[in-house]
């Protein structure tokens, strides 16, 4: 691994890669490519604040690989993100859009920065400068950013116009996760949290267990975590547990999430919703339920807490939420794992229609979308089962090998150049 990229969430997408390449006995050239990014850019971003001082941001893209497409990635804001960060995520993407057959390479892109202390003005400045910053990298044929923790329609908004006022004509396409007044699709917004449910509604008759029977924790309750709480709720399940970053809300007997939820996009902070006890996110994690949901960081659930989970599905939405040691423990305790590449594609999968809208410029019902969506995400949670249970191993190795197998037959078919 090359210096720069040392990161804890980067030796775990390193790690599980190297498991998963001995298994499948990848040929070791196609092995140290892999394991580093096609490319990557680190860019710095002055910004004018609004008491008129300039603070200067660090931003990044990488371009983990582009063989079977356009490379496709989420776009970070958070204090924490790291090149060795954004290119663990990056290296995730390739595998999760192989993984559902989609055309994409994987990518990402982040800003150093804590949104919440940033106006509005200055967080438009920010994404305006970083999109102009990382222009000669992205483009619909070449590489699609996407909101992810941190950024929503305005940010990728703001991201469509300046890459727009660059070329000089609307390219919808240059970014998904839009307002829809310039081509965003129907149904984006919630395809990630819809993704999760769409699989573990399938895991969950594999186990023989009913919704009505189902009781749900999901930590993190930003836009992955409330669309799976809302969609749960609506199928029928009960959503006992959530959580934010200033700690968790706990109640047996089922939360009213639809009242809960419009609360707190009224700005109450889940510690001021009374509707049941306020647990510490590493008590509700440790809560009795069918389902348990990480939704908001990686490297969650450890060695540490791994003992202690009492679920009998664990759903990743988030990326990254299980180290190694904690997925070998919940392996021995017969936890079922929905790997983040599979459970949380739903979101990439709803921005490749939105890409093929923007480019056909024609655009699809969302009851279109919810079914397609459905259709490759069921069966990709199939495929992959089917695999596992062939192969006698696990949800996560099965889905790794077959989107690294599809990455390496593109490279064996393209060959290396020059
Ligand atoms: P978001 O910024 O909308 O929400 C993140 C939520 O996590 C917030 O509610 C925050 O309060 C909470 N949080 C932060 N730290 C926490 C902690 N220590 N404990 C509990 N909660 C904490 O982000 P998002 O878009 O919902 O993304 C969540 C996860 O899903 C990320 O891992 C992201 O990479 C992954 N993901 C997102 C998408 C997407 O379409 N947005 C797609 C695939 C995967």
């Amino acid at each position: 691994m090359i210096p720069e990229l040392d990161h804890p969430t980067f030796r775990l997408a390193v790690a599980q890669f190297d498991q998963v390449a001995e298994a499948m006995n990848l040929d070791t050239n196609l092995r140290e490519r892999l394991k580093t990014p096609q490319r990557s850019l680190l860019v710095a971003l002055p910004i004018r604040m609004d008491d008129g001082n300039v603070r200067v941001f660090q931003g990044y893209r990488v371009q983990h690989d582009s063989a079977r497409g356009p490379s496709k990635g989420g776009l970070r804001y958070h204090q924490d993100v790291s090149l060795g960060e954004v290119a663990a995520l990056a290296m995730w993407m390739t595998w999760k859009t192989a993984l559902a057959g989609l055309p994409y390479g994987g990518a990402k892109g982040g800003v150093t920065v804590d949104p919440h202390t940033l106006s509005l003005a200055e967080l438009e400045r920010l994404t305006r400068r970083y999109a102009a910053e990382i222009f000669p990298l992205i483009g619909p044929d070449k590489d699609i950013p996407a909101t992810d923790i941190g950024t929503n329609q305005q940010v990728m908004a703001w991201f469509m116009d300046t890459y727009s006022q660059q070329v000089g004509f609307a390219v919808p396409g240059a970014v998904t996760g839009k307002p829809q007044s310039i081509g965003g699709s129907l149904g984006r917004e919630e395809a990630t949290g819809r993704g999760v449910v769409n699989v573990t509604i399938e895991a969950l008759r594999r186990k023989g267990i009913n919704l009505e029977d189902t009781s749900v924790v999901i930590q993190g309750i930003g836009n992955v975590g409330s669309h799976t709480a809302k969609i749960f709720n609506e199928a029928g399940a009960r959503v006992i547990g959530i959580s934010d970053v200033t700690g968790g809300l706990f109640n047996p007997k089922g939360l009213p999430i639809d009242d809960v939820l419009q609360r707190r996009r009224s700005g109450l902070p889940l510690r001021d919703i009374k509707a049941g006890d306020h647990l510490t996110n590493d008590e509700l994690l440790t809560q009795e339920c069918t389902v348990l949901v990480p939704a908001a960081l990686s490297e969650q659930i450890t060695g540490n807490n791994a003992e202690r989970l009492r679920c009998r599905i664990l759903t990743e939405a988030a990326n990254g939420p299980t180290t190694m040691e904690a997925d070998a423990i919940l392996n021995d305790r017969d936890v079922f794992i929905i790997p983040d590449i599979l459970a949380n594609s739903g979101g990439v999968i709803v921005s490749y229609f939105e890409w093929v809208q923007d480019v056909q410029r024609f655009f699809w019902n969302e009851r279109d979308i919810r079914q397609r969506l459905h259709t490759i995400i069921t069966s990709a949670f199939h495929r992959t089962l089917h695999f596992a249970e062939k192969k006698n191993t696990t949800m996560r190795t099965a889905a790794l090998m077959n989107g690294i197998d599809q990455v390496a037959q593109a490279h064996t078919a393209r060959g290396l150049y020059p």
